[in-house]
C-alpha cells in the first residue's frame, strides 16, 4: 500500500508500524510529532506539547538544535561514515579526546557501540573475558540490584532480570543475581535500615559466589525504568568498597544518569569512587544520533592485548563510531560544558523543589515525592483511579508529554525548559491530578 494523501499519519502508521512496549490491540491514540523546538514537540494541527521526558531521556538541549543539526550537517559533507576496524577518523577521536578531559584518569580507553543496551553488552562481555584472559578463570556470574534496567538485548535482561519488563525471555537469560535497591524519598525515615539490609544481602551474595562473580552493575543514583528509584550517594560508595574487597568489578550504568541528569556531569562524581566501565549513551549526542561508547580503564584494556587474536575483544558494530553521531556529541558536549547549562542544572533543581512543593500541598495524596538534580518524580496511591496510558492521555490533553511508569509520574525535561513553563507545567499536573483525586 502506498502513502495516500487522504489518511492521516497516525491512520498510515498503523497500518505499516509496530511500535516499541506498546500493545497494539489496546494501545490509546498515538501522537502524530511533525516538528520539535527548544523543549516543545508540534503534531499535525500545529499544537504545542511540552516534552518533559526529554523523548526517552537522551534529549538535552532542546529540539532541533541548531549548533547540534549543523556539526552534524557539516561533517555529513566531509565522511558519513567509514568501517572502524582498521580505520579511525578525526570525530571518533576528537569525541574521546573532549570526554577523557572530563573524566577521571582511571577512565581512559573508549569503546564505540550504537545504544545503552550495546553500551552495557559490551561492559558484561568485557568484565567476563577479562578474567578468562588473566586467569583462565570463567566467571559467568553478575550481581545487579532488583529494579536495575539495562537494556534490552539477551546480556542487558539478564543483568536486569528483577526490573519486570522481560518476563517473557526468562527463559534465555544467563545466570545472574539480584539484590535490594535501598530507594529513598524525601522526608524518608527508613533509609539507614534499609540501605544495611542491602549491603548485607551484596555481602552474602558476594561471598556466596566467591570466584564466580564477572561485576556488580548498579544504575548509580536514580534507577530510570524501574520508577526513577533514588538511592543515596553513600550507598553507591559502599556496595562499591564490597565489590572490591571480594575482587568483583563494577559497572555504572549511566546510560540514563549521565552528562548532568542529576545535577552533575556524571552521577558518579557525587559518590566519589570509580568504576571499572562507564556506560554512557542516551543524552550524549543531546538526543540526535544513536551512539554509545563503554569506557573502562588501562588494566582492564592490557589485559586484551597479546601476540594472538584469541584474548582480542571480539565484538563490533557495523555502525561503531558513526563520525555523524560522534560530531552530534562532540556539539552536544561544547554545550554541556558551558557555565550556562550548571546554571541550567542549578534553576531546574529549584524549580523542580518548587513544583514538588506546590504538588504536595494541592494534591496530598501524591506519595515518595522524590529528586535527584533534574528529576523529580512521586508516585500516586494504589487505588489511584487512572492508569499510566490514561494519565499518559490526559496529559497530552494539557499540551504535556508525561510515561508515567506505572503509579510512578516523573518529570525529566531538557535543560532548555525556562523557569516559568515548569512552573505552568506543574500546575498543569496539578489540574489533571486534582480532578481525580
Ligand atoms: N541502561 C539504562 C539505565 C537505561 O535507562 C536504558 C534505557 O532506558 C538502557 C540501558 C538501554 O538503552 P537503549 O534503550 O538505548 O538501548
Amino acid at each position: 500500500m502506498s502513502a495516500n494523501t487522504q489518511h492521516t499519519l497516525v491512520d498510515r502508521d498503523k497500518a505499516l508500524v509496530w511500535h516499541p512496549f506498546t500493545q497494539e490491540q489496546t494501545a490509546l491514540a498515538r501522537l502524530p510529532v511533525v516538528r520539535g523546538s527548544g523543549p516543545w514537540l508540534y503534531d499535525e494541527g500545529n499544537n504545542a506539547y511540552l516534552d518533559l521526558v526529554s523523548s526517552w531521556w537522551v534529549n538535552l538541549f532542546g529540539h532541533a538544535r541548531p549548533e547540534i543539526a549543523a556539526s552534524i550537517a557539516a561533517q555529513a559533507n566531509t565522511l558519513e561514515h567509514v568501517l572502524f576496524a582498521g580505520c579511525t577518523h578525526e570525530p571518533a577521536v576528537q569525541l574521546c579526546e573532549a570526554l577523557n578531559q572530563m573524566l577521571p584518569l582511571e577512565l581512559g580507553k573508549f569503546f564505540f557501540s550504537d545504544n545503552g543496551s550495546t553500551a552495557v553488552e559490551v561492559a558484561l562481555k568485557m568484565a567476563h573475558q577479562y578474567w578468562r584472559n588473566v586467569c583462565s578463570q570463567e566467571r559467568r556470574l553478575f550481581i545487579g540490584f532488583h529494579g536495575g534496567y539495562h537494556g534490552d538485548t539477551v546480556g542487558a535482561m539478564s543483568v536486569g532480570a528483577h526490573c519486570g519488563y522481560h518476563d517473557q525471555f526468562r527463559s534465555f537469560f544467563f545466570d545472574s543475581v539480584a539484590v535490594p535497591f535501598p530507594e529513598t524519598w524525601l522526608a524518608d525515615q527508613d533509609v539507614d535500615a534499609r540501605e544495611a539490609a542491602a549491603l548485607d544481602a551484596l555481602e552474602a551474595s558476594l561471598k556466596q559466589h566467591a570466584g564466580q562473580v564477572a561485576a556488580m552493575i548498579v544504575e548509580p543514583l536514580v534507577q530510570g525504568a524501574a520508577g526513577m528509584r533514588m538511592c543515596r550517594p553513600q550507598f553507591i560508595a559502599q556496595a562499591v568498597a564490597l565489590a572490591r574487597v571480594h575482587d568483583t568489578l563494577v559497572i555504572f550504568d549511566e546510560v540514563m544518569t549521565g552528562f548532568g541528569r542529576t545535577g552533575t556531569r556524571f552521577a558518579f562524581e557525587q559518590t566519589g569512587v570509580v568504576p571499572d566501565f562507564l556506560c554512557v549513551s542516551k543524552g550524549i549526542t543531546g538526543g540526535f544520533l544513536p551512539l554509545a561508547l563503554t569506557i573502562t580503564s588501562d588494566p582492564i584494556y592490557q589485559a586484551f592485548l597479546s601476540d594472538t587474536a584469541d584474548k582480542a575483544f571480539s565484538h563490533g558494530h557495523s555502525y561503531t563510531a558513526n563520525p555523524l553521531a560522534c560530531a552530534a556529541a562532540l556539539a552536544s558536549l561544547t554545550l554541556l560544558n558551558t557555565a550556562e547549562t550548571t546554571k541550567a542544572w542549578q534553576r531546574l533543581t529549584q524549580d523542580h523543589k518548587s513544583g514538588l512543593h506546590m504538588l504536595l500541598q494541592t494534591v496530598p495524596c501524591i506519595e515518595r515525592v522524590r529528586q535527584c538534580g533534574t528529576i523529580a518524580a512521586f508516585d500516586l496511591p494504589e487505588d489511584y483511579p487512572l492508569a499510566a496510558s490514561q494519565l499518559h492521555q490526559c496529559f497530552l490533553q494539557e499540551g504535556l508529554l508525561l510515561r508515567p511508569i506505572g503509579r510512578t509520574v516523573y518529570l525529566m525535561p531538557s535543560y532548555v525548559v525556562n523557569a516559568e513553563q515548569l512552573h505552568n507545567a506543574y500546575e498543569r499536573i496539578a489540574h489533571v491530578l486534582g480532578a481525580q483525586a
